[in-house]
């Protein structure tokens, strides 16, 4: 991308990086034709503007939702001269505004590995809960069938299970909330009430701008599909009521004083085995996508960034729904050991990789529906 920014219609405003000065010369190239202001959010956003900060372009990155449908219908793009390419410009600008916002700020450069960072983390939890289970009990223990109410905890103390992993929780819920506040900073701290907050949650759970306008995300073989949102939703609806079933879990077992494993008609395997099969056969779907997505939108430099979470979305639910099926056989002590290290390696990963997107893209989405609303109130310039 370096010097991009110098092909026909470049600006000369100085910005932090080449991406941001390429995603500035686009969207003033973008701006003057106006084509594709029916597709999503991004070019009604844009057309707000006169001039675009780096606070403004990385909103812009972050509200795009990568569908593509603006590339396929743009007269500009490869191999005219003027080289637009709006989805894949914004993907770098967004992948890179993750790595500006991280949280410790020693840790920004996973964003760059974060595909081995991930199976590091994961190689290395796996192994340290395995040996911590073997140095703990008999190694025999391990390798025993385990029933009734407690026999997880035959295996791990209860009190340290919830130790480890509500640490490694709220480390990460602390380093998205630094990260949220930083990104917010960056786009000019606007103003927004629960209003906005409700109509951003409502657009982002439908993924109401991964649609092309209408006709789905465009694919190598220039035929949309509605596949990628399909996919998403059962991705994350299935993380939800993952989170649901561990929520549930926790009432039974300090409110009602109700030990795991508990009968698969209970709500929290109901739940967790409605989520594990959203986690397997969503992940499965993004990425058989990822494989027919035209190369000419994907920024190949962050791809380990997308397959790596998804593909540990994945073996949680499959190794979720293998423990949740042999729990009662001498398997369940190996495939806890393997759920546990695969779901606190997620934990731990969860602010340095691809699921920060859902972060970012929900706050843009609340500037966008601020700035809607000022503009029907007729108060546009107001932040
Ligand atoms: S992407 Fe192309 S067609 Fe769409 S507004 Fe920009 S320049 Fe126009
Ligand atoms: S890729 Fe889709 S969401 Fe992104 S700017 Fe283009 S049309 Fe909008």
């Amino acid at each position: 991308m370096q010097g991009s920014s110098e092909r026909a219609g470049a600006t000369l405003t100085t910005h932090a990086t080449p991406i941001l000065a390429e995603a500035d010369r686009l969207m003033t190239v973008c701006n003057s034709c106006r084509y594709c202001e029916g597709l999503c959010a991004v070019f009604p956003a844009m057309e707000m503007r006169r001039s675009f900060s780096d606070g403004d372009l990385n909103y812009l990155a972050n509200l795009c939702h990568g569908c593509g449908a603006c590339y396929a219908d743009c007269q500009f793009s490869p191999p005219h001269e003027f080289h637009v390419n709006v989805p894949r410009t914004m993907a770098i600008a967004r992948g890179e505004s993750y790595a500006r916002y991280a949280w410790p700020r020693a840790l920004a450069g996973l964003f760059e590995r974060n595909g081995l960072a991930i199976s590091l983390a994961c190689a290395a939890a796996v192994t340290v809960f395995v040996a911590g289970f073997v140095a703990w009990h008999d190694p025999a223990v391990l390798f025993a069938s385990h029933e009734g109410p407690g026999a997880f905890y035959r295996l791990m103390p209860h009190n340290w299970m919830v130790g480890i992993f509500g640490a490694a929780f709220l480390y990460a819920v602390l380093a998205m909330a630094m990260g949220a506040r930083a990104f917010w900073v960056d786009i000019g701290r606007p103003q927004a009430g629960l209003r906005e907050v409700g109509q951003a949650a409502h657009d982002a759970a439908r993924l109401r701008y991964l649609d092309g306008g209408g006709v789905g995300c465009m694919n190598e073989d220039e035929k949309p599909t509605d596949s990628r949102r399909v996919y998403h939703h059962l991705t994350f609806y299935g993380f939800l009521l993952c989170f649901a079933s561990t929520s549930v879990a926790t009432v039974y077992h300090y409110m009602m004083g109700m030990e795991a494993p508990y009968p698969w008609y209970d709500l929290p395997v109901l739940l967790g085995t409605a989520g594990g099969l959203g986690i397997v056969a969503g992940p499965i779907g993004l990425l058989a996508a990822k494989k027919r997505r035209d190369p000419a939108l994907v920024d190949r430099e962050r791809l380990g960034m997308d397959v790596g979470f998804l593909v540990m979305l994945l073996l949680t639910g499959l190794t979720g729904l293998a423990l949740l099926v042999l729990r009662a056989t001498p398997a369940m002590g190996l495939l806890l050991a393997l759920h546990l290290g695969v779901v606190f390696a997620l934990f731990l990963t969860l602010p340095h990789g691809k699921f920060v997107h859902g972060l970012y893209r929900t706050l843009a989405l609340v500037r966008y529906a601020r700035e809607r609303r000022l503009i029907a109130e007729g108060k546009a310039g107001e932040t």
